[in-house]
């Protein structure tokens, strides 16, 4: 069949019509763009769903005007546009992605009015994603592609041959991941000790995953959990199991001054309830609010007023323990441990391995001590692991250190009181 003689376009694009369409052509030269339009909702919220109905048409009425007959623009499923390009070979792809990213720049249309219309791109190009794919898998592809371009907030991103597989694993992981909250985690304790008495006096918690026979850190799971929101329910089990277990060892020792510090991290302060299951958690476990250690990394102060920054202050005002953790490892500005309610920094082990070798890093850390202690602020060294640390970091002004010269992250049943 000519192309001249096929049936005209169906506005909206489906299997069929894709497949019927597509059927006489050279799969390696196929390509497919998916335009995904106003992602976050922002036109819709402003101007309501019956424009939003119209922005399909709309865009793909100027990509048409702009690019003629070739490429087929087709509407896609919600606010997605699909492009299917016949004739993409290896050299081509560059110039349709500047193509599409110059012309979707401009404003459009809509109902006679002109808008910038947010939109991203996943392209999917048969010679760089299978070549026995055909423009249904393609169409797969490019999805796979424009959701990694609205994560990584890129324009556009490119399919590779692993994208779908890479997608499924993700959803598998996050099931999986859904799965254990309440069963498969667990915390692990690393002491943490006052530098002058070398006494310990708290610990922080820290997430454990077990698999199977698979004791999974972290590293393996924090990004996933935190993309997905499912941080939210794991921190505040994890937060419940960490001050039922201080209670405990509060109680043992007949020491009401022990803290138990615990990581938040930024998915968490955004979370409306948080500050309300901190004080249930509180409540419940009846520890001193002071002894509640809130670790958040300096990235989370940066904005003063920001909902993040808000939370602190409600945890501040709860009574907790405000504590910066990583210092030194993003913006370090020492505004924001005068204007938030900062009471601990800990200083991160990339540079606590330096301190005492290296100029001026040394000073620096001495100048962050030295401020810390004029504002009452406590500094913990993070990741000691050697005896001749010890003494450097408390010339430099160091009023705690943990690492694992003083215990490695264990759990609770290896501590005694
Ligand atoms: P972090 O808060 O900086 O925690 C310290 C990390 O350094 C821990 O890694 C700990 O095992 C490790 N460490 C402690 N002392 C030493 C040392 O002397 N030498 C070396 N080489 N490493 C040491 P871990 O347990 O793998 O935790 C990694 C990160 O995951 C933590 O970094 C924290 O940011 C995050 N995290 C852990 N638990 C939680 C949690 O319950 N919630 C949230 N949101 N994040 C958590
Ligand atoms: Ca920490
Ligand atoms: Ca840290």
């Amino acid at each position: 069949m000519s192309e001249s003689t096929l049936p005209p376009e169906p506005t909206v694009a489906n299997r069929e019509a894709i497949q019927s369409r597509t059927a006489h052509i050279d799969h390696p030269s196929l390509g497919v763009v998916l335009v995904c339009m106003d992602p976050t909702g922002l036109l819709a919220a402003a101007m309501g769903w019956n424009f939003v109905s119209r922005l399909r048409p709309a865009v793909a009425s100027a990509l048409r005007e702009k690019f003629g007959e070739h490429p087929i623009v087709w509407e896609g499923p919600c606010d997605h546009l699909v492009l299917v390009f016949f004739d993409v070979d290896k050299a081509d792809p560059e110039t349709v992605e500047r193509d599409l990213a110059e012309r979707l720049s401009r404003q459009v249309d809509v109902d006679g009015r002109s808008f910038f219309i947010p939109t991203y791109l996943g392209i999917a190009i048969a010679s760089e994603v299978s070549t026995a794919c055909d423009a249904i898998d393609l169409v797969r592809a490019s999805g796979a592609a424009v959701h990694q371009a609205i994560l990584s907030s890129a324009t556009s991103v490119r399919a590779t041959a692993d994208s779908i597989e890479l997608l499924q694993q993700e959803v598998a992981a996050t099931t999986e991941l859904a799965k254990a909250i309440g069963s498969d985690f667990s915390l692990h304790y690393q002491p943490i000790v006052d530098l002058s008495t070398r006494q310990r006096v708290g610990f922080e918690s820290l997430l454990r995953w077990q698999v199977g026979d698979e004791l999974r850190l972290p590293a393996d799971f924090l990004d996933a959990a935190e993309t997905t929101s499912l941080i939210v329910p794991i921190g505040r089990w994890g937060l419940t199991a960490a001050l039922g277990q201080l209670a405990q060892w509060q109680r043992k020792s007949g020491d009401t001054t022990l803290f138990m510090s615990v990581n938040f991290s930024a998915r968490q302060l955004v979370d409306r309830g948080l500050v309300q299951h901190v004080a249930d958690a509180i409540a419940t476990s009846g520890v001193p609010a002071a002894t509640v250690w809130v670790e958040v990394t300096e990235r989370n102060l940066i904005e003063t007023g920001s909902p993040a920054a808000q939370t602190l202050l409600e945890l501040d005002a709860l009574g907790c323990t405000i504590c910066v953790d990583d210092l030194g490892t993003g913006f370090a500005a020492l505004r924001y441990m005068v204007e938030q309610p900062v009471q601990v920094v800990k200083i991160d082990r990339s540079l606590v391995s330096k301190v005492g070798i290296v100029e001026p890093l040394r000073s620096v850390v001495g100048a962050v001590c030295a401020l810390s202690a004029s504002l009452g602020i406590l500094t913990v060294a993070e990741g000691v692991e050697s005896e001749d640390q010890v003494d450097k970091l408390r010339d430099l002004g160091f009023t705690h250190a943990q690492g694992f010269l003083f215990g490695k992250p264990a759990p609770a049943t290896e501590f005694e009181f």
